[in-house]
């Protein structure tokens, strides 16, 4: 297949803002694209190679790619660099420097699909010393036999700066309808996305094959499964409500959810966001090695805790495991335990289809006859709570424990990957703000820093997640809560997720001067949410022509980046949250004109 239909896709979605117009464009190329490459092709348009959970990067440094740039277009090196230096975006350096270029049609090799997803491909996996120079033959070798357009566009793919705006739930939308007509099948592709975490696959084999193959989708070890998410309920009554009769409670801690893989003689740790970081947790590896089972596939939250004392502690020690040197010493330092509490695969058989009550029973038996430290490898404690009293009082003791809450589950309920449900809520204490909870939200827009803060940002816009439109909409500026260090952080960080204007998916009354790509979430806490003519979350929910707005909001330190931005708080969490605030205030008021 010829690279240039791509390139023309890529083009024309660069220009449109809508997210219909969107897969439109994505439906025409998957229509032309071959069964076979169908795979490919849905990685590349998500400026990928291969699913997330492998986390195969190009890793070519920026001077190389100006280089492999000077090379192919015949300019001198100080020119490409003067071009990069105006435009700030590599991609767009290649597409200015390489318009002069003659196209030498004599030599060249045809750019198709499979060459360039080959040649990516060869540039990911080179490693070792000497790799940078290989990297940039390889880069300079697609670049000379493009055109400028295409060169653009295969920079940008490798600098990881293809930013198209797609989400996943437009390419399964585009899938289906591409490939059977009807928008309706989604449900049936985002299922075996949901177990597999993996588009292309679901992609190509929906290709092939036809959808009753994506329906067969099963779990697979070695694949992560997108995780059961829990909603928030404000009081133990509401949480008694939501369960049929009987409720199972249990700590909720504040750590690292992981999902362990467990093979036969190889372990995998996966994250929230379903990365791999079995380098972050040798320990939790070995422990889970010595399970009872030949294979198995389980949840659990890492908790970092005073071997001293045994007291749980705060969710930030676990960033001293995030390095890829001296882990020795970060365990020894900052050892951590496992606390599991599902169980979703044992030996060759699926359990997501048992009642929690059962998997529960199942995870009990594997652990019991695991051979690691019993004060490593623990499941959460639970309760069987019949009524809301039960559950206040467990939730005491957690909290004493050092934990956030409880987490109330439904018994009788089966294991919904990527559902976020009231089969699972979770019930937190009380903050000392009047909010009840903290609110992760997903940074979208910047002010320049001035007076102390020049040279950084001076506040971040702020958006929820809308999961019905897939639209991140603005609900409050923040600019408080920083320390001097995250300021340069966040600087640095947010560098790499600039775009010219505001990004597809995100909706706002706000002016910026800077906007970025949806991409990094932060936690805040805030006194009150209010009624908003600017900020569009949940806009006309509560009253038409308003949005919701946090008041007061405060950084709390905690930079999300185990959620990708989909997992943000929810526009309808804030309408909630508002809800609840508007009833305490009322009983409050109430109870007053009663004294
Ligand atoms: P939060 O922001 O409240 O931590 P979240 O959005 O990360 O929540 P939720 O599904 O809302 O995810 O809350 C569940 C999270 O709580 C899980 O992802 C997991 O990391 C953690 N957790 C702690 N203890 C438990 C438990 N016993 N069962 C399930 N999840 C637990």
């Amino acid at each position: 297949m010829d690279f240039q239909p791509l390139v023309e896709t890529f083009g024309k979605m660069e220009q449109t803002s809508s997210r219909l117009a969107l897969t439109d464009h994505l439906v025409i190329l998957l229509k032309q694209t071959p069964a076979d490459l169908i795979d490919k092709v849905t990685y590349l348009i998500q400026g990928k190679l291969y699913p997330d959970y492998e986390g195969i990067e190009m890793g070519l440094a920026e001077r190389m790619a100006l280089r492999a740039i000077a090379s192919s277009s015949g300019k001198s090196m100080s020119e490409v660099e003067a071009i990069y230096r105006k435009t700030g975006d590599i991609g767009d350096t290649a597409g200015k420097a390489m318009v002069s270029k003659g196209q030498s049609t004599l030599f060249s090799e045809q750019m198709t699909v499979e060459r360039v997803y080959c040649t990516f491909d060869k540039i990911a996996k080179t490693t070792g010393p000497g790799s940078q120079e290989t990297k940039l033959r390889l880069v300079a070798s697609l670049l000379n036999d493009s055109t400028a357009e295409e060169g653009r566009y295969i920079m940008k793919f490798v600098m990881g700066a293809l930013r198209l705006g797609i989400a996943d739930y437009t390419v399964l939308d585009a899938l289906a309808v591409a490939f059977t007509g009807d928008k309706a099948n989604r449900k049936v592709l985002e299922n075996a996305y949901n177990v597999s975490s993996d588009l292309g696959t679901v992609a190509k084999l929906l290709a092939t094959k036809g959808l009753a193959a994506v329906k067969a989708v099963q779990i697979t070890l070695f694949k992560p499964i997108r995780p059961m998410l829990a909603e928030r309920v404000s009081t133990a009554e509401e949480a008694m409500e939501r369960m049929d009769s009987r409720a199972a409670v249990e700590y909720k801690l504040d750590g690292e959810r992981v999902q362990i893989h467990k093979g036969r003689d190889r372990i995998e740790l996966f994250s929230r966001r379903l990365e791999k970081i079995t380098d972050h947790y040798p320990d939790v590896s070995k422990a889970a090695m010595s399970l009872a089972c030949k294979e198995a596939i389980m949840e659990g939250e890492v908790v970092a805790i005073n071997l001293q004392t045994g007291e749980y502690l705060p969710f930030q020690q676990l960033m001293h495991r995030r390095r890829k040197h001296g882990i020795e010493e970060a365990m020894e330092n900052y050892p951590v335990v496992i606390n599991l509490f599902d169980i979703l695969y044992l030996d060759g058989k699926s359990r997501t289809e048992l009642p929690y009550e059962d998997r529960r029973k199942l995870l009990e038996k594997t652990v019991k006859g695991a051979k690691a430290d019993g004060m490593m490898l623990k499941i959460v404690p639970q309760v069987i709570a019949t009524e809301p009293g039960e559950i206040d009082r467990f939730m005491a003791s957690a909290i004493e424990s050092g934990c956030e809450g409880v987490m109330v589950k439904m018994p009788s309920s089966t294991y919904r990957a990527g559902a976020r449900e009231y089969l699972w809520v979770k019930l937190k204490r009380e903050y000392r703000t009047e909010l009840a909870d903290t609110l992760d939200l997903v940074i979208v827009g910047a002010l320049h820093g001035r007076g102390r803060r020049v040279g950084k940002y001076g506040a971040l816009l702020l958006a929820a997640y809308d999961p019905k439109e897939d639209i991140f909409r603005s609900v409050t500026k923040v600019g408080t809560g920083f320390t001097d260090v995250h300021l340069e952080q966040f600087y640095r960080e947010l560098e790499k997720h600039v775009i010219h204007q505001k990004h597809a998916r995100v909706d706002t009354g706000m002016d910026m001067e800077v906007w970025f790509e949806p991409a990094m979430v932060i936690e805040v806490i805030a006194s009150e949410i209010t009624l908003s003519p600017s900020h569009t979350a949940a806009m006309g929910a509560i009253k038409d022509g308003y949005g919701l707005a946090l008041r007061f909001p405060k950084f709390t330190g905690k930079i999300r980046d185990d959620k990708e931005p989909e997992a943000a708080t929810t526009t309808d969490e804030i309408v909630t949250m508002y809800r609840h605030q508007l009833k305490i205030h009322s009983e409050a008021a109430k109870s007053k004109e009663e004294e």
